[in-house]
């Protein structure tokens, strides 16, 4: 199959350009070069392209230099990896040297050395992710499918290319949910059982690998499809046993749904807020969220154990260390009754504040010490609960608590 209509039809004209030049420079240094993975799938949808990757068979930092010097190359990045970010024609290139992966064990990151693109498509993840197309003037656009992937963009499946595969690298749970979701594929059969079965591996990845994954499911258009599907397959509860399943799922995901919180923050939000409160903060641990997170899951515990009929003293004191994003993320979610109690606390208690400090108890004779933070501390809840005062008001009422004492 060759795809050089397409290639001109689908990509815009600043990509084009610069990927017939680049194939053209890569050709004469010897090499092959093909372009890959979600470029080459994208391309083939007729969807969008928004990242160009390119592979080739050394190392893409010294082909580049040996480019005719006329052409302009920004080298962006270039890593150990011998993987390269480039910008060329003002268009932001990958290129990586093609290589084969052995993994030591499951979840860990695997051993890299180089191969040919033939043995490069064989350690992908799916057979949709696992095709190219030469860019090499006299191949231009010749696609390369060793692994059935046009028969699976065309039947609508996410397929892995062996069975070891999710074993080998779990994230690959994660992206394959994404992939589903994104383009409204099915998983195709073996796939699917092989997933099933594998979902124990999900144990062994870092807090930080599943985060990363998280985080790009998050910033996905098809975000609820693909919780959804998370759900349905039951990764959820293999990353943490606390999340809700089923229809309460659902029923709290719609709940969360308008939360205007700015991403990519939103992500764990939503997640801590959607464990069940005694086991918050063993996920804040299992994913390594840091301190910042913590916080935030000890703040909704707080709000959870907030009583209905609390007074408005009692709702001031639990409410007062406890965030704002807490408080609008709970919102979304609890009852009716504790939500008018949040918006109380919002809306009229976090407002109300003393105007005397412990000077002005120091000035009316009270010593120094722990009592004068008692004594303010007296004065803001009767406040709360019986309505504002007047300075001369709050210092009788200091007087009052001190000869009480
Ligand atoms: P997206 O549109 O989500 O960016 P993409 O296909 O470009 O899709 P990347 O994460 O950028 O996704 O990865 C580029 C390619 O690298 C993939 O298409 C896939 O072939 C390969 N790849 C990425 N991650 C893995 C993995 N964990 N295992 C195997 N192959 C992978």
């Amino acid at each position: 199959m060759n795809i050089e209509n397409l290639l001109e039809k689908t990509l815009t004209k600043p990509q084009y350009k610069a990927i017939k030049i680049l194939g053209d420079q890569f050709h004469k240094t010897g090499t092959r070069a093909f372009l890959v993975g979600g470029t080459i799938r994208d391309l083939l949808l007729e969807r969008e392209v928004s990242d160009i990757d390119i592979i080739v068979e050394s190392d893409p930092w010294n082909l580049v230099h040996k480019f005719d010097p006329k052409y302009q190359i920004e080298v962006i990045s270039n890593s150990q990896f011998n993987t390269c970010k480039i910008k060329f024609l003002g268009q932001a290139v990958d290129l990586a040297m093609a290589r084969k992966e052995v993994y030591p064990a499951s979840g860990a990151l695997p051993e890299v050395t180089s191969s040919s693109i033939e043995e490069d498509l064989g350690r992908r993840d799916f057979s949709i992710n696992a095709l190219a197309a030469c860019i090499n003037p006299p191949n231009w656009g010749e696609v390369l499918d060793l692994n059935r992937g046009l028969q699976d963009l065309q039947s609508k499946h996410v397929r892995i290319l062996h069975a070891g595969s999710f074993k080998d690298d779990p994230t690959r749970i994660f992206r394959c949910m994404r992939y589903s979701g994104r383009l409204g594929f099915a998983l195709e059969d073996d796939t699917k059982t092989q997933l099933l079965n594998d979902l124990t591996y999900l144990t062994l990845l870092s807090g930080v690998r599943i985060t990363n994954e998280l985080v790009k499911i998050f910033s996905e258009k098809s975000l609820n499809s693909i919780l959804d599907l998370m759900d349905q397959f039951k990764v959820l509860e293999h990353i943490h046993s606390g999340f809700p399943k089923g229809s309460e799922f659902s029923k709290r995901k719609k709940l969360l749904k308008d939360i205007r919180i700015p991403t990519p923050e939103f992500v764990f939000y939503v997640l801590i807020s959607l464990i069940e409160s005694d086991q918050r903060l063993d996920l804040i641990k299992r994913l390594d969220l840091g301190n910042k997170l913590s916080k935030f899951g000890t703040d909704l515990n707080c709000i959870e154990l907030l009583e209905v009929s609390s007074s408005r003293s009692e709702i001031f004191k639990q409410l007062t260390e406890v965030s704002e994003i807490a408080i609008s993320v709970a919102e979304a979610y609890v009852s009716k009754e504790l939500r008018s109690n949040l918006k109380l606390f919002v809306n009229e208690l976090k407002t109300i504040s003393l105007c005397i400090d412990g000077e002005d108890l120091m000035g009316i004779g009270i010593p120094q010490g722990p009592k004068i933070g008692d004594i303010l501390s007296k004065i803001l809840t009767h406040m709360i609960d019986s309505g504002p005062k007047s300075k001369s008001g709050q210092i009788r009422m200091a007087k009052k608590f001190f000869c009480d004492s």
